[in-house]
């Protein structure tokens, strides 16, 4: 391992600490409805059982905040007193209005208003009520959902997603509050790992570094997930930088766990897992060959398992032998079964080429958080589906029986074109 990045340490709640002197701290979040009070404390306690330290659950409506509230008070009572992250989209009512209630809270602070100087100034509010309770937070921008103002300022790059974080931290820092993390996710491990070097570097040179929380948004499912996670991840923590890590997998969240734990024992001083001996080797194979293939040091690698070796040099975006698929790991805004679906769309799709498919759970986040994909599967909600082309809705309203066949359609015409 290189140097370790040198952040500031942030609390979360009495007792986790993230930053580069602390042991990386492993999260995940519900994929219960959040107005479904039963089913996320029982899944809170479940994932803080199997070791997460951090748990986040999504607030898609000013009245989800008195379920968090009741949800977190449950806990409390029942004596799970694992630090909660609130996870919040475009809202800045409701970011205020759960700083009482929640440990921290995760923001895009440019989604606050379509107008940027107003954004500012509600994100300035924020900081400000965060400072009174003592509150951590999160600024997360993902590739997909940089927003208009920042596209038009800096464009669509890793560089620009580091910049547009750049602006937030500046403003933290003005402000006097410190108790922040930041996350630049993408689904692409290339733009993913270059966004991160690039901040850590700004905030190197701006001599703040927060920590950082690092993760492969929709990276899907199964073994792939699990490798296109594992080369990210692995290939920053190998350079220091990484301080938190989610790894999101379109499974039962606490599926993520063991690989999230995996990461954090193999680069920090965070205890070890026990691993079932194939998981191991996909996850050890990941890990090793990841930095190599992102940096271009090699372009094979002598692996003679077949199928672990092309996942592995697909993950690094080094061959492309099946279509490339993002899918969201799914949260309390999912209006479907979203694994079982993801299985379907790849067992229908699977003989395409040159093809980025994305199955996202909610329309809210979807179409903005698929970012590069060619096609997109979309819940509606009341069992329908949008298709998208790249980032244009083609196919809305369709039944979701019908909805896998006519996106196999779709691609199917536009390849004979
Ligand atoms: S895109 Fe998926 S994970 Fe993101 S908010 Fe929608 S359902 Fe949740």
């Amino acid at each position: 391992m290189k140097e370790i990045l040198e952040t500031r340490t942030v609390r979360v709640g009495e007792n986790v600490l993230i930053g580069s002197g602390h042991p990386i701290v492993v999260q995940t979040m519900c994929n219960t409805h959040t107005s479904d009070i039963e089913a996320t404390v029982a899944q809170c306690k479940l994932l803080a059982a199997a070791g997460s330290q951090l748990i986040r659950i999504t607030v898609p409506a000013m009245a989800d905040v008195k379920h968090l509230e009741e949800i977190r008070s449950r806990l409390r009572a029942d004596g799970v007193n694992i630090p909660l992250v609130a996870d919040i989209h475009f809202s800045s009512e409701i970011a205020m209005a759960v700083v009482p209630v929640v440990e921290k809270i995760r923001i895009n602070p440019g989604n606050f208003h379509p107008d940027h100087e107003k954004a500012r100034a509600l994100f300035g509010q924020f900081l400000g009520l965060c400072k009174q309770y003592d509150r951590a937070i999160r600024i997360g921008l993902n590739h997909g959902s940089l927003g208009k103002y920042i596209v038009e300022k800096y464009g669509n790059t890793p560089e620009a997603m580091a910049l547009a974080a750049m602006e937030w931290v500046e403003m933290c820092i003005e402000a006097g509050f410190y108790n922040v993390v930041v996350s630049l996710k993408a689904s692409n491990t290339v733009v993913m790992v270059n966004a991160y070097r690039n901040l850590a570097r700004m905030m190197k040179e701006r001599g703040v570094v927060f920590p950082l929380h690092v993760g492969v948004t929709e990276a899907g499912n199964g073994d792939s997930g699990r490798i296109k996670s594992c080369v990210a991840i692995s290939t920053l923590l190998e350079e220091g930088i990484g301080n938190t890590i989610r790894v999101s997998l379109t499974e039962p969240p606490q599926n993520e766990l063991p690989v999230a734990q995996y990461l954090a024992h193999r680069y920090s001083s965070a205890p070890s897992v026990s691993l079932g001996e194939r998981e191991e080797t996909i996850l050890k194979a990941a890990c090793d060959y990841g930095a190599p293939l992102l940096n271009h040091e090699v372009d094979d690698i002598p692996l003679e398992d077949e199928y672990l070796k092309d996942e592995i040099l697909q993950a690094c975006r080094r061959k492309f032998y099946k279509p490339e698929y993002i899918a969201c790991p799914g949260c309390g805004r999912t209006l479907y079964n979203l694994e079982e679906t993801f299985n379907r769309v790849k067992a229908a799709t699977g003989e395409f080429k040159d093809v980025v498919i994305a199955v996202m759970g909610c329309i809210v986040n979807g179409p903005g958080e698929m970012a590069d994909a060619d096609y997109g599967y979309v819940g509606e909600g009341a069992g329908k589906v949008t298709l998208y082309r790249k980032k244009e809705p083609v196919l809305r309203h369709i039944p979701e029986n019908e909805a896998v066949e006519r996106l196999v359609e779709l691609i199917k015409n536009d390849q004979v074109k």
